[in-house]
């Protein structure tokens, strides 16, 4: 055997670099489920299903483009672990080289380049084009910036890849159209939502759901609703009706939080894509002739595009070229442990009661969700990032953790001192009333810092300001709140802290 080309779970690319060239006469693919895989982080089972599921199906099309694939099925070997089952086959195939494209995780690389030098096989690792930019390119960009700002580089990749622009201005004659989204649905909600499109299991992702729940029987999830995309052509499927029935509002109503309503007007597309099912050139391509010919709106389709042509792109720049140093950062030195609630939804606080619900059972909570309701409860508490990045790195169907952990670790715990966000995304119940509507249906009251009915977010994000004032006292973004907390007299600020201790103390022991 000339090449094995190692295809791992979220590189289900049919254009990967990894296949250049490649002769079925000589060359073969390597694929393996291992339950490691599933259980290093608790892995929610929608997600473990998703992976394996869009794995098969990747399978089964490479052989019948007649290619051999050396695929190891879970529970039909015995190896734990990537590395273990990765070190059988090498002994057994000796190819001459292994190929891979740059995994979604650190961990993983330095695995496969410890299991092929032990084996005494060359590892090609290439790069990823399903991206927009490499990581070099991004370091290049970053080289020399007192600080790195999402919205630069994301004009910098708006003109190298001359999406939404016009003759060298940007489309619409704004970079952002902010200022129109960020709507509330307002006391009468969001109406009918157009429920998105979804994909009944098949004969092969029925008999993954099977194997996932007999392997993983106390991990969350219910596999009875299981309706992603699981192949390429799935994918577009799902890409085109989030175009035709969701992507005018998205704009509007991107920030905006309502109880039992999962999907909104998001577009879903995050776990295939991130699996690599769909390229986000398409994804890209099709939001703005959208705009070009069809008239949606600039607010939405741009507000889209800077999610995928910005953050993500963003967020993996700075994962490649920090990490390993990345994951370990604790700048607000927060050792609180991760609420029990985390993984049960068993609360009384309405919003977390049905983020996290949500969350456990589908797999799936949008961005806000994430951010301001579970990232930010987690942040004004002072729970130890480790635990929180690895809550969000099991609980959802899209996360790996090239995403998730400048998202989890930067933009919601601020635990990088601030490298990926200007200023921690804090905010009080006061915030959570007016996007939503889970406060009319809690016993807390979001005005509230003290008393039986305080709202906890409300009574921590004070008590977040009192620790700390003094790094926050000159932040040109902060100063402000920390100005509004100096108004409070000292017999209020004690009650505060007072408050928030006893909540601290309260969950820790559940
Ligand atoms: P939409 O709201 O429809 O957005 C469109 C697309 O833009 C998404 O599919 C996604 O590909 C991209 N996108 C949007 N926001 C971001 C972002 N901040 N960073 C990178 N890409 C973005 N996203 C993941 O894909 N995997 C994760 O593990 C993940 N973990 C997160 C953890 C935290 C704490 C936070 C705050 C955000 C996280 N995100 C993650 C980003 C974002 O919340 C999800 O991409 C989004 O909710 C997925 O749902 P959607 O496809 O309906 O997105």
């Amino acid at each position: 055997m000339r090449h094995l080309v190692l295809v791992l779970g979220d590189q289900l690319d049919p254009a990967s670099a990894a296949l250049d060239g490649h002769d079925p006469a000589v060359d073969a693919l390597w694929m393996a489920e291992v339950r490691a895989e599933s259980t290093h982080v608790r892995s929610h089972r929608i997600r473990t299903a998703l992976f394996l599921s869009a794995m098969r199906h990747y399978r089964d099309a490479a052989r019948t483009a007649g290619r051999t694939v050396h695929y190891r099925a879970l529970g039909e070997h015995d190896a734990e672990t990537l590395a273990a089952a990765l070190a059988a086959d090498l002994a057994r195939l000796r190819p001459e080289r292994c190929r891979v494209v740059l995994p979604g995780e650190h961990r993983v690389l330095e695995l496969l380049r410890a299991t092929c030098a032990a084996a005494g096989i060359p590892l090609d690792v290439l790069p990823d084009r399903h991206f927009f930019t490499t990581p070099e390119e991004f370091g290049a960009w970053a080289q020399g910036r007192r600080e790195l700002r999402m919205e630069f580089f994301y004009r910098w990749v708006r003109k190298r890849t001359d999406v939404l622009m016009e003759d060298g201005e940007p489309a619409g004659g704004a970079w952002n159209f902010d200022q129109d989204n960020r709507q509330p649905f307002g006391a009468q909600g969001p109406g009918m939502l157009p429920a998105p499109l979804a994909f009944p299991p098949d004969a092969v992702t029925r008999e993954v759901l099977g194997l996932v729940m007999r392997e993983f029987p106390d991990h969350p999830g219910d596999l009875t609703r299981f309706d992603w995309p699981v192949t390429p052509a799935e994918a577009e499927d799902a890409l085109q009706d989030f175009i035709r029935h969701r992507l005018a509002a998205f704009g509007p109503y991107q920030d905006a939080l309502w109880t039992g309503e999962p999907w909104l007007y998001h577009s879903r597309l995050s776990a295939a894509l991130n699996l690599k099912l769909l390229d986000p050139r398409r994804v890209v391509a099709a939001a703005e002739a959208a705009w070009r010919d069809d008239g949606l709106p600039i607010a939405s389709v741009e507000g889209f595009i800077r999610q995928i042509l910005g953050w993500r792109e963003y967020v993996r720049g700075l994962y490649w070229t920090r990490m390993p140093a990345y994951a370990g950062h604790n700048a607000l030195d927060a050792h609180q442990p991760l609420p029990a609630f985390y993984w049960t939804g068993d609360t009384d606080y309405a919003c977390l009661r049905d983020a996290i619900g949500q969350t456990l059972q589908l797999g799936y909570a949008h961005h806000i969700q994430r951010l301001m309701v579970t990232g930010l409860f987690a942040l004004l508490l002072g729970v130890e990032p480790r635990a929180v990045h690895q809550w969000y790195l099991g609980v959802y169907v899209d996360a790996v953790e090239w995403v998730e952990l400048p998202n989890t670790l930067g933009m919601s715990q601020f635990a990088d001192g601030g490298v990926l966000a200007s200023k921690p995304y804090i905010a009080s119940g006061k915030y959570l009333a007016r996007m939503g509507n889970a406060c009319g249906q809690c016993r807390y009251r979001p005005d509230r810092a003290t008393g039986a009915d305080a709202c906890p977010f409300t009574t921590l994000y004070w008590d977040f300001l009192d620790r700390h004032e003094a790094r926050f006292r000159n932040h040109p973004r902060l100063a402000l709140q920390v100005k509004n907390l100096a108004r409070l007299d000292a017999a209020e600020r004690t009650r505060i802290r007072a408050a928030a201790d006893s909540i601290r103390s309260r969950l820790a022991a559940e």
